[in-house]
C-alpha cells in the first residue's frame, strides 16, 4: 500500500493526511483560491478544516510569509471568510 501523502496545516504546524486538508494557492494574478482538486499552478498551502485553523493563518503576515507574497489585507481577510464558510456549510468533506 502506498504512503498516504502528509501535509502540515499551516495553521497548527500540524501533520496530517493531504485528503483531510484544505488546499490553496497564490495565483499568478495575486489572488487566493481554493483548490480543491490539488491541480492549480502557484505556490499553495494547506490548512485544516477547522475555523481555529483558519484564522491563525489569515492572521498577521503568516500567509504572505508563507506564500512569499504581499497580499492586502482585504484580499486575506476576503478569502479568510470564504474558507470559514466552507467549513461552516459543511460543503467540505469530512467536516
Ligand atoms: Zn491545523
Amino acid at each position: 500500500m502506498a504512503a498516504m501523502p502528509i501535509r502540515t496545516c499551516i495553521g497548527c504546524r500540524g501533520k496530517f493526511p493531504k485528503k483531510d486538508l484544505l488546499r490553496f494557492v497564490r495565483d499568478a494574478a495575486g489572488s487566493l483560491q481554493t483548490d480543491p482538486t490539488g491541480k492549480l499552478p502557484g505556490r499553495g498551502a494547506y490548512v485544516c478544516q477547522s475555523q481555529a485553523c483558519i484564522n491563525v493563518t489569515f492572521k498577521s503576515q503568516k500567509i504572505n510569509n508563507h506564500l512569499r507574497s504581499n497580499l492586502s489585507r482585504q484580499v486575506i481577510d476576503s478569502f479568510k471568510q470564504e474558507l470559514l464558510s466552507l467549513v461552516s456549510h459543511g460543503n467540505v468533506k469530512g467536516v
